[in-house]
Formats: structure tokens, C-alpha cells, sequence
């Protein structure tokens, strides 16, 4: 079945929080993320149960999600999912997908008029679907009063780029050309919400930190919870320079562990905190209890993503997989 699922709301500070869950499941084998690591050592570095987020196919479980923030006369987005009608033949699920997602925003209480801002950690193509709408037969920005906020790296990588995919033509370069984006880095702050770099996923990545709660929002810093553990481990090809990923992944959760953070990835569904395993001189990660609120279900069939590329032909833009380092 193909639907939104909210999970919340989560009180955080002055902030309303709801994770907005496109899908959860069975992503991809365990060898595209983790290409020179067995099951065996995969299972050993993840947490028990159902937190290993390995299936028992060997399978990883993944999610996409965007998340709604709001309080009285301010909504923001963090991240975009993977969007309506897109043409993205590599990732069959997302391709021409329909998701409810305008309906999901109405029953949270607000239409797409009423959003100020969107936060976008990157500009991969499950981060930035819900960002333009096809209009009019045009690609144009869904929340037309909203600033849309990035780092200006991210965007001079992915213009510059010989063959510019075709997820940055639909869902970036009319956030530009509307001029709509606002650039942000390391120290801004954007209607109480904290702007970090974390170069490395990609050229641009940021993590946002809603001030004064210790609670953060940390794009793709990992996409498995067993980086947590061995954090030199790789996401297969998703990462632009993994050794500035890990870098990355290092300072901040070291800085998680001390602060006790809570934080929210995108693929890693529910929030979690990491801490400071001085025996193993490494991290452990501890989930948190979900939430389920309420399911929107569309019309479009099953969903996954990633597996198998059964899609016919649509076009000629290709995606290159999620990962889209080129
Ligand atoms: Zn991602």
C-alpha cells in the first residue's frame, strides 16, 4: 500500500514535531551499503531486535520521511522525501509516485500558503521531491511563501556538474530561479533552528539543531545504525568523500554521546541517541518508542525502493541510484 504514516506529534521546546514517513521497509541487500562487510559482522555491530534494522533475508530496513515543525504562526519543514509525478526511472517506486502528501499537511492543520521555511540537509532526490509541484505543465515551488534554505556548496556542486541530473532540474533549479532559496551555514540561525556543516555525504550536507532543546535533525550522516558503532563503515557509493563523512561522524557524535541528543535521521525511522561505550572505545545507539498516529493512504500500489528497476522507460533522465555521487 502506498501512503503517508505520521508519527507524533513529539513536544519539543516551544515545537509541535511530526515525522512525515513515506515508507519503511526492506531497502536494498546488506552488501550495496556495506559491499566488503559480512552479515555476521553486520549483525554483531548492530543493536538487538528489531533495531538491527537488518531484515532476515539480510536485507536493510530503510526509511524516507520529511518532518513538520510547528508553533503558534510558524511552520517549518525539515527535508522534502521524494515527491509527486517526478520521472525518476531508476527508483521505480518514486517514479510518477502520488503520494497524499498536501492532505497529510491539511490534517496537520496547514496548507502549503502557510509554510515559512524549508530546510533541506542536501539535495539528493529523497530530500528534495516535495519541493516543486508540476504545474501548468511546469515544475514550480509547492509552498510559494516559503524560503527554501541551503548551502550554497551544495548548489555550486550539483549546477556545475556536466550532466546535471534530472532530481536538481525538477526540485532545485526552480527554487532558484523563483529566487525563493536562502543560503545558510555553520552559526546561522533560521526562526530558532541551528545550522551545522557536515560536509562529506555530500558537498553541501548540514544538520539542523533546534535551539535550546538539544534535539537534532541529521540528514544522512548514517544511513544503518551500525555506523554508530563502527562509524568508519561505508553507505555504499552515497557518499561524495567518506573519509570526510567519517570525520564528520566522529565530531558530532562525539558530541551527541556528551549532550545526550536526540536525534532524527531520515533512513533510521524512529529517533535515537547515541553514548559513549568506553569499554569498546566506541558508540552505542539507542532508540527511542515510536508513535503512530495516523495513515493516508494513496492509490498507487506497493511501495519500496531500490530493489529492482522494473520501471519502463519514461524519459531519458536518469537518477543514477540514490546515491548520485558523480
Ligand atoms: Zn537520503
Amino acid at each position: 500500500m502506498n501512503y503517508l504514516e505520521t508519527r507524533g506529534p513529539h513536544q519539543i521546546g516551544p515545537w509541535e514535531v511530526v515525522q512525515v514517513v513515506e515508507w519503511e521497509g526492506e531497502a536494498f541487500p546488506h552488501t550495496f551499503l556495506f559491499p566488503q562487510i559480512s552479515l555476521e559482522e553486520l549483525r554483531e555491530a548492530s543493536p538487538a531486535g528489531k533495531d538491527a534494522r537488518i531484515s532476515r533475508k539480510g536485507m536493510i530496513i530503510s526509511s524516507t520521511q520529511f518532518f513538520v515543525l510547528k508553533q503558534s504562526g510558524l511552520v517549518i519543514l525539515i527535508e522534502q522525501g521524494t515527491g509527486n509525478d517526478k520521472t525518476r526511472p531508476d527508483e521505480p517506486y518514486w517514479d510518477h509516485q502520488k503520494l497524499p502528501y498536501l492532505e497529510t499537511l491539511a490534517s496537520l492543520g496547514f496548507g502549503p500558503e502557510d509554510v515559512n521555511y524549508v530546510l533541506l540537509s542536501h539535495l539528493h532526490p529523497d530530500h528534495v521531491g516535495l519541493a516543486t509541484t508540476f504545474r501548468d505543465r511546469q515544475w514550480v515551488p509547492t509552498f510559494p511563501c516559503a524560503r527554501y534554505v541551503m548551502h550554497v556548496d551544495e548548489w555550486t556542486y550539483w549546477k556545475n556538474l556536466p550532466d546535471r541530473p534530472c532530481f536538481i532540474q525538477d526540485s532545485v533549479v526552480p527554487l532558484v530561479d523563483a529566487n525563493m532559496v536562502e543560503w545558510a551555514g555553520a552559526g546561522d540561525e533560521i526562526a530558532g533552528i541551528r545550522i551545522h556543516e557536515a560536509p562529506g555525504h555530500t558537498p553541501g550536507s548540514l544538520l539542523f539543531e533546534i535551539q535550546d532543546t538539544n534535539v537534532w535533525f541529521i540528514g544522512d550522516l548514517l544511513h544503518h545504525p551500525s555506523q554508530v558503532r563502527r562509524l568508519e563503515w561505508p553507505s555504499g557509493s552515497f557518499a561524495c568523500d567518506h573519509a570526510l563523512l567519517c570525520q564528520q561522524r566522529q565530531k558530532y557524535f562525539s558530541q551527541f554521546a556528551a549532550a545526550g541528543a536526540l536525534l532524527f535521521s531520515v533512513h533510521l525511522g524512529n529517533s535515537f541517541r547515541v553514548e559513549q561505550d568506553n569499554t569498546a572505545g566506541a558508540y552505542n545507539i539507542i532508540f527511542t518508542s515510536e508513535t503512530r498516529k495516523s495513515i493516508l493512504v494513496s492509490d498507487k500500489g506497493e511501495y519500496g525502493y531500490g530493489t529492482t528497476n522494473t520501471s519502463k522507460e519514461r524519459g531519458s533522465c536518469q537518477t543514477g541510484r540514490v546515491g548520485l555521487c558523480r
